[in-house]
């Protein structure tokens, strides 16, 4: 399905990133498993990867798409910005808010992080797809915005690069159990053969499993993926924001302790 056939009136949770892959590495896991609790989810790349080594602009848009395929996501759109010189300018600030602003999702994702050792992109991104948010809601300056109407996004959360240079102290941070998803998202990355070939993929698939697997293990789950948000984590009920993750592991379990 192309976007344009997909497109919906309005998603539930929008996921945003830099570069086609970098949202199946870092949340993959919970995009597949979102579609399959039924929320509509829709997935924006900022650029379409492009250059690189071993790519191009036609093959990148295969995987994106065999990718979008493997996570069940109905959506998925390419914004064309330019990529390895990304910016957090005002021109790209607008053609992001246009998107927030069209497709009014409840949730928006974004990686965050900046990655020395990778592309600047990423970290150009955590400030453009910030401002792009703020920039949504704006009034008298629809003209900037394709003549979309305002629009508030309510919730912002990160999907922190797992080599982020800084530790951060983020308000509230949250796992996400996707113990029944992570195969799903080890083949979507697997869709990006022109990234991740042969020993490439397996050196990810490495890392990326060892990382699900820590996340994962601090909340008691196979496999997780880890996620902040800018405030504290809000609930009305204690017991089912707390009880999301499983008993604390331990050393002896007590036959006679049913689960509740
Ligand atoms: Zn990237």
């Amino acid at each position: 399905m192309s976007a344009d056939a997909a497109d919906p009136d309005r998603l539930d949770v929008l996921a945003l990133a830099p570069h086609p892959d970098d949202l199946e590495i870092v949340c993959g896991g919970t995009l597949a498993k979102l579609v399959k609790q039924g929320y509509r989810v829709g997935i924006i790349d900022l650029t379409s990867g492009e250059p690189t080594p071993r790519g191009s602009e036609e093959t990148r848009a295969r995987e994106a798409e065999a990718a979008r395929n493997i996570l069940g996501v109905p959506f998925r759109k390419n914004l064309n910005l330019p990529n390895r010189i990304l910016m957090d300018s005002a021109e790209n600030r607008y053609a992001v808010a246009t998107e927030l602003r069209r497709y009014r999702p409840g949730v928006v994702i974004c990686t965050s992080g900046r990655t020395p050792a990778a592309s600047p992109d990423h970290h150009q991104a955590h400030m453009l797809l910030e401002a792009a948010r703020f920039h949504a809601q704006l009034t008298k300056w629809n003209d900037r915005f394709g003549g979309t109407e305002p629009y508030r996004v309510p919730m912002l959360v990160y999907a922190p690069f797992p080599f982020d240079a800084e530790q951060r102290s983020y308000h509230g941070t949250f796992v996400i159990d996707i113990s029944d998803t992570f195969e799903q998202k080890l083949a979507a990355i697997r869709c990006y053969q022109s990234q991740f070939d042969g020993e490439r993929f397996d050196k990810v698939k490495h890392f990326i499993t060892g990382y699900n697997i820590v996340q994962g293990g601090r909340c008691g789950f196979e496999y997780g993926e880890f996620f902040a948000l800018p405030h504290p984590v809000g609930g009305s009920d204690l017991f089912s924001v707390v009880r999301g993750a499983k008993p604390s592991r331990s050393a002896v379990v007590l036959a006679e302790q049913a689960p509740r």
